[in-house]
């Protein structure tokens, strides 16, 4: 049933703001699924909304405080006479308990990262005024049940859960505490998954997890994650395949062959290194050196030589001298990142980094943010514009930004706009590439 449609029959309103990552994202829409089976329809008005949740996400400075302050906000929508449903849940809520309700009298629920199934009780019992917090792990054998699977949203690209939470404990990562330790999801259930997503029109897959590859290393009787991308090119129907998010020590030399001989894995990979400094990589406990970091750019790019990568940076981490950061530029160079997302390091409050001395202000830590971001803008746009003149096979996934236009990705992730029909949404069409902007390219379809 198209997207709209399933909503058609249902008669309250579901107002859900997500923030965060893109596990984040793929909760919300799993809620958006769970609630419609009790009549909750998704609406982008608050003011309009039966009900009000917000996802929340701790990985970066300031989240609880910004929850908070949205907390604060959302008490002019509790309505008088009619009482409107408020719930705060993912990694805030998880940190925070059944504090969050003493704080915010007016708010009903609060669920962790672990009780998203118990949502549809939780909703049914605040429907009949019940507040509720439910913020507890649960254990590996109910959660190889329970991972997510969001149905009947007919889209031509889906993400599809294939490991939940960490073990690796980075020292100014709060994930582990808030999500759990890591499990790696049954293949069997994930390949049902991605035939049911062919069967519903479904081309391309990102295979999703906080560290992807360490699927299926700590599990029997598993294949490892290179197998299991080998096994999802096997399901008829699907296209494309992507992944997010590497951790590069264990970025094997299996699934970095897979660039080379897997045709549906796109030419993409988001590789964090955080660091260019092998005394920074080691506080913040990465697990490898600078130097390992770029031996596996350097096999991704002998296999997949126009493989388009792309990194996340902390910069200013305790510790990190001017010698540190211009170790990080020089690493920036060498890689030359597609994309870049770049951070100002912030103490998470429970992690072992929280203990370390700061030593550097926060405008001093903007500065090197500054000439980082300006590098990376000098290197997005010299790769980019070598891209002009290309023919790249584009994904057509819906309309462009203008009239008359058509947009989708091109293989190596990049969003490319151009003129066409939009009876062409689901084909794949030879593009050349006329104009290189800093997020996206226009182009004109091949005669
Ligand atoms: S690998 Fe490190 S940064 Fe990534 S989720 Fe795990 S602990 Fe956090």
């Amino acid at each position: 049933m198209p997207y709209k449609d399933q909503f058609a029959m249902l008669d309250k309103l579901l107002y859900i703001e997500t923030f965060g990552c893109q596990m984040n994202v793929n909760d919300s829409e799993r809620i958006v699924t769970m609630l419609a089976d009790l009549g909750y329809a998704p609406t982008n008005d608050p003011s309009a909304a039966d009900m009000i949740l917000l996802n929340t996400c701790s990985v970066r400075g300031g989240a609880e405080e910004k929850v908070y302050k949205r907390l604060a906000n959302l008490r002019i929508y509790k309505r008088d006479g009619k009482s409107q449903i408020i719930g705060v849940g993912g990694c805030v809520a998880q940190q925070e308990g059944e504090e969050l309700l003493k704080k915010f009298p007016y708010l009903d629920l609060v669920f962790g990262t672990h009780n998203l199934h118990l949502l549809p009780d939780m909703v049914s019992g605040a429907e009949r005024g019940e507040r509720r917090s439910e913020t507890a792990f649960i254990d590996n054998d109910q959660r190889l049940d329970l991972f997510p699977s969001i149905k009947g949203q007919s889209r031509l690209s889906r993400f599809v859960t294939v490991m939940q939470g960490c073990d690796n404990f980075c020292s100014y990562c709060i994930v582990p505490y808030v999500r759990g330790r890591e499990i790696s999801r049954r293949s069997a259930d994930i390949l049902a998954e991605v035939r049911q997503l062919a069967d519903e029109g479904v081309k391309e897959i990102v295979l999703l997890g906080q560290n992807v590859n360490s699927y299926g290393l700590k599990t029997d009787n598993e294949p490892d994650f290179s197998r299991l991308i080998h096994l999802v090119a096997e399901v008829d129907g699907i296209e494309r395949i992507r992944f997010t998010t590497s951790h590069p020590k264990d970025m094997s030399d299996d699934l970095i062959a897979c660039f080379g001989n897997v045709p549906k894995l796109c030419g993409q990979i988001h590789l964090p290194a955080q660091s260019g400094s092998d005394a920074v990589l080691k506080q913040m406990k990465r697990g490898y050196t600078c130097a390992a970091y770029l031996e596996k750019v350097r096999k991704l790019k002998m296999v997949r030589p126009d493989i388009a990568i792309t990194g996340d940076i902390i910069v200013g981490f305790p510790g990190e001298s001017e010698a540190d950061f211009e170790q990080t530029l020089s690493l920036m160079n060498e890689v030359r990142y597609m994309d870049l997302f770049s951070f100002v390091y912030s103490a998470r409050p429970g992690t072992k980094a929280a203990e370390l001395n700061e030593e550097l202000t926060r405008s001093q830590k903007i500065v090197r943010l500054e000439r980082l971001m300006e590098l990376q803008k000098r290197i997005t746009r010299e790769i980019c514009l070598r891209y002009v003149g290309t023919v790249q096979k584009v994904m057509v996934e819906g309309e462009g930004k203008r009239p008359g236009q058509i947009s989708g990705k091109a293989d190596n992730g990049r969003i490319v706009n151009f003129s066409g029909d939009s009876s062409l949404i689901g084909s794949f069409i030879d593009v050349r590439i006329i104009q290189a902007y800093p997020n996206s390219f226009l182009g004109e379809q091949l005669k």
